[in-house]
């Protein structure tokens, strides 16, 4: 198995999660890789007030 580097503390891991695909205009996304430590960090929470919007606008 490739060890691939952590998106967040740019460490390599031999067990990436996949915490966030990113769309290219041109050619494929981009799978931004984290280690087990930093996944559960960068995963966004399943309540749905975490995702409250600015208010104004
Ligand atoms: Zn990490």
């Amino acid at each position: 198995m490739t060890a691939t580097s952590c998106c967040r503390c740019e460490r390599m891991t031999v067990a990436p999660v996949a915490v966030r695909h990113i769309e290219r205009a041109s050619g494929p996304g981009v799978t931004v890789y984290a280690c087990p430590d930093c996944a559960p960090l960068l995963t966004p929470g399943p309540l749905p007030a975490e995702t409250a919007s600015p208010a104004g606008g």
